[in-house]
């Protein structure tokens, strides 16, 4: 148990440096941070410390072997000047399961949640107010203990720092379905959210950039026949007026936007397939007009609409739709998250 968590504040706040009106994603960060170390085998009480370097044997293993997890998650401040969350346990129990694929000592679920508020609390003020902003969260553990030794660490950092944001996209993506690279593989990390995922993304990514798409949507390791994920988003594609999804896996992380995605757009009465889809019917709903969307959902853009794919050469364009369920979805999960609406799912953390 913890009671209280210890505040050292900063003397030299830079929030009057900010202009709130014009956030970018993950790119200014709050004047404070959570920082807990692990060691003497057990993690120790939690500190709120003004955001700040810190410092590092080059030793330690996570610039050798990588052991590296994070969460992204959002506070949202209402109207009414309530700060709230969305699931964020389950946040808490992925970092968790995370680490422990990673051979990374897991964090007891009251330290990241009483520092999380505490947290909060003391940078209230940067939680922004705009439509479509918030303060993006990313809690982050990595080996900071020293040695050579190709071995998990001894010690390790737990942080949690955050960032006003505003929308993390804007407009529509191109994406390219991969045939060459994959993300992961059965019995790797791919559910984890790990660093190295995403250090093995980037240089496919950069080959997509290259050819005019801004996205990778990554398909089996096996075959390549199937649809996976984004990579930092899971996958949804509506043919007629089926919504299908992928099912989670060793090779795909659990979203918790996917989850919510699919019992927000079951309770509207749409209809929902969690299947292997094949890259193979996409094209042909494509081909015979009746795929009518595809988007990828994430914290970071909640749901960030597809414009067209490509896939072994040829280009598919998606249909220019009224009213869309990535519309229609987007709003209702950030009404909730925000407040606007009644909450039915119990998703909503109030946390002042
Ligand atoms: C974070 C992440 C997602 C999205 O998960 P959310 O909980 O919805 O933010 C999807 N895929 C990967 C690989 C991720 O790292």
């Amino acid at each position: 148990m913890i009671n209280e968590i210890e505040v050292i504040k900063t003397k030299n706040s830079k929030i009057n440096e900010v202009d709130f009106s014009n956030l970018k994603f993950g790119s200014v960060f709050s004047d404070h941070m959570l920082e807990c170390d692990f060691k003497d085998g057990k993690w120790q009480a939690p500190k709120v410390v003004p955001y700040a370097p810190i410092s590092l044997d080059p030793a330690a293993k996570i610039f050798h072997y990588g052991q590296s997890v994070f969460e992204g998650m959002k506070a949202y401040k209402d109207a009414d000047g309530n700060v709230l969350l969305f699931r964020p346990i389950d946040n808490v129990k992925r970092l968790n399961i995370s680490s422990k694929r990673l051979a990374i000592p897991e964090i007891p679920e009251n330290y990241f949640m009483d520092g999380l508020k505490t947290l909060l609390e003391v940078d209230e003020a940067w939680i922004p107010t705009q439509d479509g902003s918030s303060l993006y969260i990313r809690p982050f553990v990595f080996a900071s203990g020293a040695g050579f030794h190709a071995s998990p660490a001894n010690e390790y950092k737990f942080i949690i720092a955050t960032a006003p944001s505003g929308a993390y996209f804007s407009g529509e993506v191109r994406v390219l379905i991969e045939e060459k690279y994959s993300r992961s593989a059965n019995g790797g990390v791919g559910y984890a959210k790990a660093g190295g995922n995403y250090a093995g993304q980037f240089y496919p990514t950069q080959l997509a950039i290259e050819k005019g798409y801004q996205q990778v949507i990554w398909t089996d390791d096996n075959t390549h026949e199937y649809i996976e994920e984004a990579g930092a988003m899971n996958i949804f594609v509506r043919i007629n007026d089926t919504l299908i999804t992928g099912p989670t896996s060793d090779r795909i992380l659990d979203g918790i936007t996917r989850k919510s995605i699919i019992e927000l757009a079951e309770s509207e009465n749409i209809n929902v397939e969690v299947r292997p889809l094949k890259v193979a019917e996409v094209v042909e709903a494509a081909k015979n007009g009746s795929l009518k969307e595809m988007f990828g959902a994430g914290t970071a853009a909640v749901i960030s609409p597809i414009s067209g794919f490509g896939y072994k050469g040829d280009d598919f364009e998606l249909p220019k739709l009224e009213d869309t369920y990535a519309s229609f979805l987007k709003k209702r999960i950030t009404d909730i998250q925000t407040n606007k609406v009644e909450d039915p799912f119990g998703w909503r953390l109030q946390v002042k």
